[in-house]
C-alpha cells in the first residue's frame, strides 16, 4: 500500500525527492502496485513532439489492482455505498467481493458482444452502481470507456460518440434527478440516429420508464447478466495503453477528448487520493461529483478503490428533498472526507443556514473543493458551518488533463489559507511565466501557470488529434505544459489560482484575476454569486463588467445594491477594481458541470450578442437570452 505523508516535514522531504529525482520517486510509488510485468524504463519524454511515456513495457490491469490485490484483506468490506435519489428508498452496499463479481460478469457480457481491447464504449448513465461496474468492466477487458455526463443533450452525446467511434453504448431507461425523471434512453435513441459506429446498446432498468426497444440493437442489462460467466481473467494491458477518454467541460472551447493511460493514471490517482484526503482504513469517503467528470473518475472510482477505500456514490442532487441532503448523507454514513465544488457550496449558502445548522456532522475530518476558485466567503462558510472550525479544507487545483490533484493542501498537514490551493503535490513542478515565457521566479509573482516536468497522471494526447494536443498545451510556451490558468504565488510561496488566463483583466495597467474581484463582490450580504469579465474601455484599456446574482432586492433596490457593491469592492481591493458596469441577473450561464462560461459573458460585455461558439455544454440557454435582453435595456 502507499505510505501516507504524515507531517509537514515529510511533505517537504517527499517533494524535494520528487523534484531531484522524479524517476526514482515514481518508481518507488509504483512498486506498491501489482504489475504482471515490471517496466523496463520509468520515463521517456519530450514536450516538443510531444511524447510522454511512463513505466515503459510495464504490464498490468488496473482492476487487478482494485480487486485481486485487496480481496484477501477486504473482500467483505464495502467498496461502494450507493445512496439513491429518494432518501427513504433502500440503498445498496457492494462489498469488494460483490463489486468484483459484477465487474467480471459484465466484462464477460461485453466480450460476448464482441467488444474487446481497444474498442471504445460510450457510457451515458445516471449515478447508479452499474455505472461504476460498467467502467471497471471496460478496464477489465481493455476496452476504452468514454463516459458522457447524462445531462448532455442528444447532439452533444452524438458528437462525443462519433469523435471516439464508440461501438457500444451503455445507458439506462431513465434517470431520477430530484423530483424529475429524465428519459435517458430517448436521448440516446435520438443521438444514435447520427452515429454509425454503434452496434449495440445495453440498458439498465432504473425508472421503469417506457422505452423504444430496437430488437437488433438494444438489450437489457439484467437479462444479459443472468447467465453471464462469473470467471474472468483480466486483459493484459501495457502501461501506456489507453484506459479512457474523457471530454473536458467545454467552458473555454470545443470539448477535447482527453486520453489517459493505464499505468500512469493508476499510480497518480491512487497516490494523490491517499495523501490529499489522508484516507485511513475504516473511513467512509464521499465525493459529490458526477462520475461523468474527471473528479468522479479519479476520486469516486479509481483513486478510492485502488486504495481499498469505501466510497459513497450519490444518485440525487444537493437540494432534494431539501438543501440539507448532503449533510443527511454525511450523518447517515458517518462520512469522514467530503469533496464537492464551490458552485454547490454557493448554492447551499443561498438557501440559508437552517439546512446545515442542526445536522450532526461530527464524523467529518476533511473537506475538499474542486472545479473553480473558491471565493473567500464560501470558504469560510464551508469551514465554519460544515467543518465547525475543525476540518481542514483542501482546495484542490487540477484539470481533466492532469488526471489527478496537482496543487492542493494535504489535509491537516499543509496549513490552509482561504482562496489558496497552497502547494504542489509531490511530482508536480509548477512554474510561473510571463507572456513571453520568461520564468517569474521567487515570491509575490503572478502570471501563467505551467508545469515543467511530466507526471504519471498527465494526459498523453487528445483523442484523434495529436496536433491539437501539441497546439493547446505545448505551443504557447516552449518546453512547458501550459494549463491555461493564471496564478499568483504569494509571499509564503503559496499558489492562488486566478482563473483562466483569458479571464485576467488589465485595468489601466493593473492585472487582476476575475476571481479576486468576484470574491470582493460576493462579500456583499445580498449577493449569491457573480462573474466578472473585462470589456474594451477607451481610457483604462479594459473596464470591469460584473454580472451579479442577488437573493433579495427589496432592501435598497437595484441602484442601492449596485452602489453598495462598488463601495464594498473599493474597500476590499481598492478603487481600481470597482466595476464600471454591474448587471443584476437571475442566473449565470453555466456548463453542466456547474462552471461559469465566462467567454459568453465576455462577448455580451463587448456588445457582441452572437458568435458564442460551441455552447452545447451550456446548462440553460434561456439564461443567456435573458442576460442579453438585460444588457440591451442598459446597465
Ligand atoms: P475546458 O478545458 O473544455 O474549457 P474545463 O477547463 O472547465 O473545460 P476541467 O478540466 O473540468 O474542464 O476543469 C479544469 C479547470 O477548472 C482548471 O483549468 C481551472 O480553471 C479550474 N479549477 C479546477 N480546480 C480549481 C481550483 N481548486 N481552484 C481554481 N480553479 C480550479
Ligand atoms: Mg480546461
Amino acid at each position: 500500500m502507499i505510505d501516507k505523508i504524515s507531517t509537514l516535514g515529510g511533505y517537504i522531504h517527499e517533494y524535494q525527492k520528487s523534484v531531484e529525482n522524479p524517476q526514482a520517486f515514481w518508481s518507488r510509488i509504483a512498486e506498491s502496485f501489482f504489475w504482471r510485468k515490471k517496466w523496463d524504463k520509468i520515463l521517456d519524454w519530450n514536450f516538443t513532439e510531444p511524447k510522454i511515456n511512463w513505466f515503459l513495457d510495464g504490464k498490468l490491469n488496473i482492476t487487478e489492482n482494485i480487486f485481486e490485490r485487496h480481496l484477501f484483506t477486504r473482500g467483505d468490506q464495502p467498496a461502494i455505498i450507493w445512496e439513491p435519489n429518494e432518501p427513504n428508498d433502500e440503498n445498496r452496499v457492494l462489498s469488494y467481493n460483490e463489486l468484483f463479481l459484477e465487474v467480471k460478469k459484465f466484462a464477460n457480457v461485453m466480450l460476448k458482444l464482441g467488444v474487446g481491447k481497444g474498442d471504445r464504449v460510450a457510457i451515458y448513465m445516471p449515478m447508479v452502481p452499474e455505472l461504476a461496474i460498467a467502467m471497471l468492466a471496460c478496464a477489465r477487458i481493455g476496452a476504452i470507456h468514454s463516459i458522457v455526463f447524462a445531462g448532455f443533450s442528444a447532439n452533444s452525446l452524438a458528437d462525443r460518440i462519433n469523435d471516439a467511434e464508440a461501438k457500444l453504448v451503455i445507458t439506462s431507461d431513465g434517470a431520477y434527478r430530484g423530483s424529475k425523471i429524465i428519459p435517458i434512453k430517448d436521448i440516446v435513441d435520438e443521438a444514435l440516429e447520427n452515429c454509425s459506429s454503434v452496434e449495440k446498446v445495453v440498458m439498465v432498468q432504473r425508472t421503469n420508464t417506457e422505452v423504444a426497444f430496437h430488437d437488433s440493437r438494444d438489450m437489457w442489462w439484467h437479462e444479459a447478466m443472468v447467465n453471464a460467466d462469473e470467471d474472468n481473467k483480466a486483459e493484459l494491458m501495457d502501461a501506456e495503453d489507453t484506459l479512457f477518454i474523457l471530454y473536458t467541460s467545454g467552458s473555454t472551447d470545443k470539448p477535447k477528448g482527453i486520453v489517459h493511460t493505464c499505468g500512469g493514471y493508476m499510480v497518480y490517482s491512487a497516490y494523490t487520493f491517499k495523501n490529499v484526503f489522508q484516507y485511513s482504513d475504516g473511513d467512509v469517503y464521499f465525493c459529490s461529483a458526477d462520475i461523468g467528470w474527471i473528479t468522479g473518475h479519479s476520486y469516486i472510482v479509481y483513486g478510492p478503490l485502488l486504495n481499498g477505500a469505501t466510497t459513497v456514490m450519490f444518485e440525487g442532487i444537493p437540494t432534494y428533498p431539501d438543501a440539507g441532503r448532503y449533510w443527511d448523507i454525511v450523518n447517515k454514513y458517518g462520512i469522514a472526507q467530503f469533496y464537492t465544488a464551490p458552485t454547490a457550496i454557493r448554492s447551499l449558502i443561498s438557501m440559508g443556514q437552517k439546512y446545515v445548522e442542526n445536522k450532526d456532522l461530527s464524523s467529518l475530518k476533511v473537506l475538499g473543493t474542486v472545479g473553480e476558485p473558491i471565493n473567500e466567503e464560501a470558504w469560510h462558510w464551508y469551514h465554519d458551518h460544515v467543518g465547525k472550525n475543525r476540518c481542514p479544507i483542501v482546495d484542490t487545483w487540477w484539470q481533466t488533463e492532469t488526471g489527478g490533484i496537482s496543487i492542493s493542501p494535504i489535509a491537516g498537514i499543509i496549513p490552509t489559507k482561504p482562496g489558496f490551493a497552497t502547494l504542489p503535490q509531490p511530482g508536480i513542478q509548477p512554474i510561473i511565466v510571463d507572456g513571453d515565457g520568461n520564468e517569474l521566479s521567487g515570491k509575490s509573482v503572478e502570471g501563467n501557470l505551467c508545469i515543467k516536468y511530466p507526471w504519471p497522471g498527465m494526459l498523453r494526447t487528445i483523442w484523434g488529434d495529436h496536433e491539437r494536443f501539441k497546439k493547446t498545451y505545448f505551443s504557447t510556451f516552449e518546453n512547458l505544459y501550459f494549463s491555461g490558468d493564471g496564478v499568483k504565488r504569494d509571499e509564503d510561496g503559496y499558489y492562488r489560482i486566478l482563473g483562466r488566463v483569458d479571464d485576467v483583466i488589465n485595468v489601466s495597467g493593473h492585472r487582476m484575476g476575475t476571481a479576486e474581484v468576484e470574491n470582493a463582490i460576493n462579500e456583499h450580504p445580498l449577493v449569491n454569486e457573480s462573474a466578472v469579465v473585462g470589456f474594451p474601455h477607451d481610457i483604462k484599456g479594459q473596464g470591469i463588467y460584473a454580472f451579479v446574482v442577488c437573493g433579495d432586492l427589496s432592501t435598497g433596490g437595484e441602484e442601492g445594491i449596485k452602489t453598495s457593491i462598488r463601495k464594498g469592492v473599493t474597500k476590499i481591493i481598492g478603487p481600481i477594481a470597482k466595476p464600471d458596469k454591474i448587471q443584476l441577473v437571475r442566473a449565470l450561464p453555466k456548463t453542466r458541470s456547474g462552471k461559469i462560461m465566462r467567454r459568453i459573458l465576455r462577448k455580451i460585455a463587448q456588445g457582441d450578442y452572437s458568435n458564442f461558439g460551441d455552447i452545447s455544454t451550456l446548462l440553460d440557454t434561456s439564461v443567456v437570452e435573458e442576460i442579453i435582453k438585460g444588457a440591451l435595456e442598459g446597465v
